[in-house]
């Protein structure tokens, strides 16, 4: 096992990864910002270093800033977390170059599921069912109209480097495709350098729902059932469940297994995401996401299984110690993503000074967070702050459970979503399971406004 592990990134995640290493016996190495530098993730490090600046190009992002640390710190391990660096197979490269394992899959199989274009494409020939669409990345509009005329109004325009449901746009009607086009690869230059673009069909009121993966570097790959993450505003998710109420065992393992083929086909190895739209019984592959996901905690809870340290056991070239067999899902859990934004303002992002703080606990809570009262929450980065918890043995407890953690949860000083969750966990539909991915964008009065 490592000695030590450095932790590239910040937040919540980044005191999640701490924990794991501690219960492993390594020891922990973090880096932060300027803007951080009291951030818990900081006090509870080990060591801490400083790699630059607030702006994420400039310290999260900042490649030779982080294998400097490494090198200082001595570091024998990098793990990524989620966002920043996680998905970029040039820093996995180049840390293998500089001799510091990288924890995640090989930056060969990054590149395969990073485009997504091209992955689906990839997916197709492994047997994987895939949303119809065009066949990669569209270069001109007349191979766009041609692809969206195939697959049927209304179609997706996405971001083959897409991510975090930014560079999507869906367009009912043939006049709107150009547009669509043009907006989405603007928005997709801009935030991921990258502006080509694929069609999809849409899928009407379908449900998300994700497979969870871990794969060893001896060729061993099991799933760990699903997360259902329909509950989302526009295409970014806001509480998730697991076990999916749509899901039956027959279901479940046939996307488990399409997820397993989609896994072996890129070689992969870590823990990793196969993400999939679920109409009436049939699914399609959507994309995979090659890192530990935010809302991997309720899995752990229904599994019992320790993502994280089966990733750092993973990294040190460590067999897989669960078969297939072993998995069993039991109970169920749901999390509520804490944000600081105002849902009244539009979810307007408020940064500022937590002046009060109190977290709900007792059994089947958890949370995973990184606030503390006094901190800081910055205006640079992302705006969830904790991840609330419940674990119960049964779906209505755990709803039960939720409902009186949200209203026990106080943050003063900044404005937060919980009373939205609170109106969304005690609306009828979403406690019936009866919602789809478009639920939340039709339900304007749970904001409050
Ligand atoms: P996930 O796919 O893990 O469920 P999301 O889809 O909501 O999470 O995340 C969208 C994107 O934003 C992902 O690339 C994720 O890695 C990144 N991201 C989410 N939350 C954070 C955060 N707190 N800090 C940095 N990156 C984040
Ligand atoms: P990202 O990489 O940004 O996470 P995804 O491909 O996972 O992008 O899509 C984000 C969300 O957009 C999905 O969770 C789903 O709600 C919606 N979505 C994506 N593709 C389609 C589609 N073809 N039809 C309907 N909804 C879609
Ligand atoms: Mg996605």
């Amino acid at each position: 096992m490592f000695q030590k592990v450095l932790i590239a990134n910040r937040g919540e995640i980044a005191v999640r990864i701490i924990r794991a290493c501690r219960e492993l016996g390594i020891r922990t190495a973090a880096v932060f910002s300027e803007a951080d530098r009291s951030s818990l993730h900081v006090k509870i490090a080990d060591e801490a270093i400083c790699i630059g600046p607030a702006a994420t190009a400039d310290s999260y992002l900042n490649i030779p800033a982080i294998l400097a640390a490494c090198e200082l710190t001595g570091a024998e391990a990098v793990h990524p977390g989620f966002g920043f660096l996680s998905e970029n197979a040039a820093f996995a490269r180049t840390c293998e170059k500089c001799g510091v394992a990288f924890i995640g899959p090989s930056p060969e199989a990054m590149e395969m599921m990073g485009n997504k274009a091209a992955a689906k494409a990839a997916m197709k020939g492994a047997d994987v069912p895939v949303v119809p669409g065009s066949d990669g990345a569209v270069s001109t509009l007349d191979e766009a109209k041609a692809a969206a005329d195939k697959a049927g109004y209304p179609v997706m325009v996405k971001a083959s480097a897409g991510g975090g449901g930014r560079g999507i746009r869906r367009v009912d009607r043939p006049e709107d495709l150009e547009a669509a086009i043009i907006a989405a690869r603007q928005e997709a230059g801009r935030f991921f350098g990258d502006d080509s673009v694929y069609i999809e069909k849409f899928i009407v009121n379908p449900r998300h729902v994700e497979v969870q993966l871990l794969a060893d570097s001896f060729g061993h790959v099991i799933h760990l059932g699903e997360r259902d993450c329909s509950l989302q505003r526009r295409n970014q998710k806001v509480m998730e469940e697991c076990p999916s109420p749509a899901m039956s065992p027959a279901l479940r393992e046939a996307m488990g297994e399409a997820a397993v083929r989609a896994a072996r086909a890129c070689g992969y190895r870590s823990a990793g995401t196969v993400e999939f739209l679920l109409s009436g019984d049939s699914f399609y592959f959507m994309e995979m996401n090659t890192r530990i996901q935010v809302e991997h905690p309720i899995t752990e809870m229904v599994t019992g299984v320790d993502l994280v340290k089966s990733q750092l056991r993973i990294a040190a070239g460590l067999p897989l110690e669960l078969c297939q067999e072993d998995i069993r899902m039991s109970g169920h859990a749901i999390e509520c993503r804490i944000n600081a934004e105002n849902p009244r303002l539009g979810f307007r992002p408020s940064p500022g000074q937590i002046n009060a703080l109190h977290m709900p606990g007792g059994p089947g809570i958890r949370i995973d967070s990184a606030v503390y009262q006094g901190c800081e929450i910055s205006p640079y980065y992302d705006s969830m702050i904790a991840k609330l918890i419940a674990y119960a043995p049964t779906r209505e407890e755990a709803f039960m459970k939720m409902k009186w953690a949200l209203a026990e949860f106080l943050v003063e000083g900044v404005d937060t979503n919980i009373d939205f969750q609170l109106n969304l966990i005690k609306d009828p539909q979403v406690e019936a399971g009866q919602y789809d991915i478009g639920f939340l964008d039709r339900s304007p009065a749970l904001t409050g406004a």
